[in-house]
């Protein structure tokens, strides 16, 4: 008994010690976070769909999904596109529909992007129709299963090639252009490509090649001095014909809308972002996750999937 009123004791002194010193540490406090509040808020510079007025973007697979998004939104904007993918019929109508929304220019080439003098000639292009480039935008992939990895290495390689070889040809085709404009790159990744998500393997390997390449890359630009900004786009499940077609069985939640992921992509590279999380809570979230515990993360991914529908093949 004795000792318990003096833990009270003690605990009222202490209360009362904090309470003294809470009217000083607000004093601190409060203009302190105000401070770094209005430095955040001013600091950071506004998205206006003018900064992308007259620019010269290439955007890779645009004749569907996410990518196709991007070419609408650009083309309101007002800038010129040059678009690629297999499909020269889709291309052919992205191109018609970006001309009636404003775009100052559209164009398309076709192929596929395993051939890498392909990811040369789509830059070449660009040099020819306008003499320079400000955006590069790598979004295409090739084609990919939710499955059970099924021990394929040819089919790896191949995929290897199309998400990300093709991607650096690009970038070193349109360095020179871009470090003479002051341009930027923007990777679309994938949560796939910073977490290990299961039945993705062989798409998982290739984002994950993105992340050290690009984030290498962005290292040496900036020790350089090279006026040339790489932004790692990191998204979650998004409602694209593909995605749907491929995952929707699995997934517990609907995707999110391409329209504005499209949206946001755009705006992060205009502003030179470094990464951009779409849809941002979820994403940040299990980023964060992931470097304090990883276990925990990994039964999270395992177990927001309706894992009993997928049937090994
Ligand atoms: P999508 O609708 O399937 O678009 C893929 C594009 O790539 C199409 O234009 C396709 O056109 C083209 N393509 C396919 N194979 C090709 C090849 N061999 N060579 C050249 N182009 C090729 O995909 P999406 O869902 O919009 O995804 C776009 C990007 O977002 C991808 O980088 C993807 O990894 C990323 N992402 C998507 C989601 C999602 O849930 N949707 C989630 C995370 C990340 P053709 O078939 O005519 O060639």
């Amino acid at each position: 008994m004795l000792l318990w009123s003096s833990d009270l004791q003690g605990l009222s002194l202490l209360c009362l010690f904090f309470c003294s010193r809470m009217g000083l540490l607000l004093k601190i406090l409060v203009p302190f976070v105000g401070l770094v509040l209005a430095f955040c808020f001013y600091s950071k510079e506004n998205f206006k769909p003018e900064m992308l007025k007259g620019k010269r973007v290439i955007i890779t697979g645009a004749s569907t999904g996410i990518g196709e998004q991007m070419a609408y939104h650009l083309a309101r904007m007002g800038a010129h596109v040059l678009i690629t993918a297999r499909t020269e019929a889709k291309l052919q109508k992205v191109v018609t529909r970006c001309l009636e929304l404003g775009a100052a220019s559209a164009h398309y080439m076709n192929g596929s992007m395993e051939d890498m003098a392909l990811a040369e000639d789509v830059v070449k292009e660009a040099k020819q129709l306008w003499g320079g480039l400000d955006m590069l935008i790598l979004n295409h992939i090739g084609y990919t299963y939710f499955n059970y990895f099924d021990g394929d290495v040819e089919y790896i390689r191949k995929l290897l090639e199309i998400n990300f070889l093709s991607y650096v040809a690009m970038t070193v085709s349109a360095l020179p252009m871009l470090k003479e404009s002051g341009g930027s790159i923007l990777v679309v990744s994938s949560t796939a490509g910073k977490i290990g998500i299961p039945f993705v393997a062989p798409y998982s390997a290739t984002k994950f090649a993105l992340d050290g390449f690009f984030s290498s890359l962005r290292q040496e630009l900036i020790i350089e001095n090279i006026n040339v900004s790489i932004t790692l786009c990191i998204l979650g499940y998004i409602a694209t014909e593909t995605a749907e077609k491929t995952v929707s069985h699995v997934m517990q939640k609907p995707g999110a809308p391409k329209e504005e992921c499209a949206l946001e992509i755009i705006k992060s590279g205009a502003l030179r972002k470094r990464e951009l999380y779409y849809p941002y809570t979820i994403v940040r979230i299990a980023l964060l996750i992931r470097d304090w515990a990883p276990e925990f993360l990994d039964s999270l991914a395992r177990n927001s999937l309706n894992v009993e529908n997928v049937k090994k093949s």
